[in-house]
């Protein structure tokens, strides 16, 4: 059998190297897409700890605002007091008790609100919390991925630098003739694997039936031949 020639077992040789440094490649360019995709999730989670926080620090602002109005209008409510005190018309006395009891009322909506927003700031501070707790683990761990592709890519070239060099040691044991044949495979068939065995009359590698002569030469003068239909090498196993 071919397959069980020293020359040929060089070649298959040979062609595992190359299909493993084909894979490697395939690999080294889908990484920095890995990468992208950790980043953007990396993104997407920080700004829902932003928004959570924004919401809180709105209401914060909010609650600020309003305590100034409280106080103005306390003020407001002292100098309309102090205003009552020197007034001698009872027409003046009465116009100004009216505006202290609309402020004074005005002054408890304020301070109703003001609860409900302190309330809410409770909430919202307690969300943002658990959120950035959550999310900051959750990013923790999504770094952790992102590195674990970087280390991958340094990890993927040296493996191919050190291959380079397995393949190069190969290719000096392959036999001329045959390494030529093997090289022309590889720039005419657009994918791996450039060696196929043959199975049941079909070639391994495109699956459709081969010649009687393509057989024959693989099988009785055990030479090195090509599927007449995409170009592989084919060969029948032990
Ligand atoms: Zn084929």
């Amino acid at each position: 059998m071919l397959s069980n020639n020293p020359e040929f077992q060089e070649l298959l040789l040979l062609h595992g190297r190359d299909r493993r440094y084909g894979k490697l490649e395939e690999e080294l360019k889908l990484l920095p897409d890995d990468i992208k995709r950790m980043e953007k999730k990396i993104l997407t989670e920080n700004e829902s700890i932003d928004l959570a926080v924004s919401e809180w620090k709105q209401l914060e602002s909010q609650n600020n605002s309003l305590e100034k109005e409280i106080i103005e209008i306390g003020e407001k409510i002292s100098k309309s007091k102090v205003r009552q005190l020197g007034v001698k018309k009872n027409e003046e006395y009465q116009a100004l008790e009216n505006e202290i009891s609309s402020l004074t009322l005005l002054q408890s909506q304020k301070e109703d609100e003001q609860i409900e927003v302190l309330v809410n700031i409770d909430d919202a501070k307690a969300t943002a919390e658990i959120a950035q707790d959550k999310i900051v683990s959750k990013v923790k761990d999504l770094e952790r991925q992102k590195q674990g592709f970087e280390d991958r890519i340094a990890q993927v070239k040296t493996e191919l630098q050190d291959l380079h060099k397995e393949i190069e040691t190969a290719r000096t044991q392959v036999e001329a003739e045959m390494l030529k044949t093997y090289d022309r495979v590889k720039k005419v068939v657009a994918r791996a694997p450039y060696l196929a065995p043959l199975k049941d009359q079909k070639c391994s590698g495109c699956n459709l039936r081969v010649s009687n002569d393509v057989i024959s030469t693989a099988l009785v003068e055990q030479k090195l031949t090509q599927c007449d239909q995409c170009g592989r090498i084919v060969y029948v196993e032990r």
